[in-house]
C-alpha cells in the first residue's frame, strides 16, 4: 500500500481563464458580493461543486487578494469549501499563514454563513472581517446540504476574536442562486447522505 504524501486543489478552468477579467478592486460591499454571487451560480453549473464562492479583498481598498470556489467534487476533498479555497490562495499568494500579520486589514467575503468547518477555519485564517450575504435556514432547505451545528452566538464568537462580522448584503440574488442549484438536482456531497 502506498500512502498519499501531497494533496492539492486547484481553481476549476473556467475561473482560472476568467481570473485576468476580474476587476482588480471591488469599492463597495455591494461590488464584492456581486461577484461572489455570479462565481457561485456558475460554479455549481460547470459541475466543479457546490453553489459557494468566496473571495479575500483588503478592507478598506477593496484590491482583489483571491477568488475561490467550491471545489469538493473535481478535486475529490471534501474539506474544499469556497471559504477554504479562497483563503488558501490568499495565503499562498501572499505568502504566510497568518494573514492579519503585520496589521493587515483583510475581509473574507462569501455568499452565506460558512458553516462549521470554515467557521472554523475563517477563525484560524487572519482575517479581520467577514461579509455574508445572508444567514438562516434557507441555504439548508434549498440546497439539501447539512451545514453542521454553528453556534448560535457565531457572531459574537467572531467579534469576541477581532472578527468583525457584517450580514445581509445582497441577500436576496444569494437565495436566488440556492434556489436555482436545488430546482436543478445537482449532486450533494454531504458525506452522510443529503438533507431532503
Ligand atoms: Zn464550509
Amino acid at each position: 500500500m502506498t500512502l498519499a504524501t501531497a494533496l492539492s486543489a486547484t481553481l476549476p478552468d473556467w475561473l482560472v481563464a476568467d481570473l485576468p477579467n476580474l476587476p482588480e478592486t471591488l469599492p463597495t460591499l455591494e461590488d464584492r458580493m456581486d461577484l461572489v454571487n455570479a462565481l457561485a451560480d456558475r460554479n455549481w453549473r460547470a459541475g466543479n461543486g457546490g453553489p459557494f464562492a468566496a473571495i479575500v479583498v483588503e478592507a478598506e481598498s477593496g484590491r482583489l487578494v483571491s477568488a475561490g470556489v467550491n471545489v469538493v467534487l473535481s478535486s475529490g476533498l471534501s474539506s474544499q469549501h469556497a471559504e477554504v479555497t479562497a483563503i488558501g490562495l490568499a495565503q499562498t499568494a501572499l505568502g504566510r499563514w497568518d494573514l492579519g500579520a503585520s496589521g493587515a486589514d483583510l475581509q473574507l467575503v462569501v455568499n452565506w454563513r460558512p458553516c462549521v468547518m470554515c467557521y472554523g477555519a475563517t477563525m484560524w485564517s487572519g482575517v479581520r472581517s467577514l461579509v455574508v450575504a445572508g444567514e438562516g435556514p434557507e441555504l439548508e432547505s434549498l440546497s439539501g446540504f447539512d451545514e453542521g451545528p454553528v453556534v448560535a452566538d457565531w457572531i459574537a464568537q467572531f467579534e469576541a476574536r477581532g472578527i468583525r462580522v457584517i450580514t445581509d448584503v445582497r441577500r436576496d440574488e444569494a437565495v436566488r442562486v440556492f434556489a436555482d442549484y436545488g430546482a436543478a438536482d445537482a449532486v450533494v456531497y454531504n458525506a452522510r447522505g443529503a438533507v431532503t
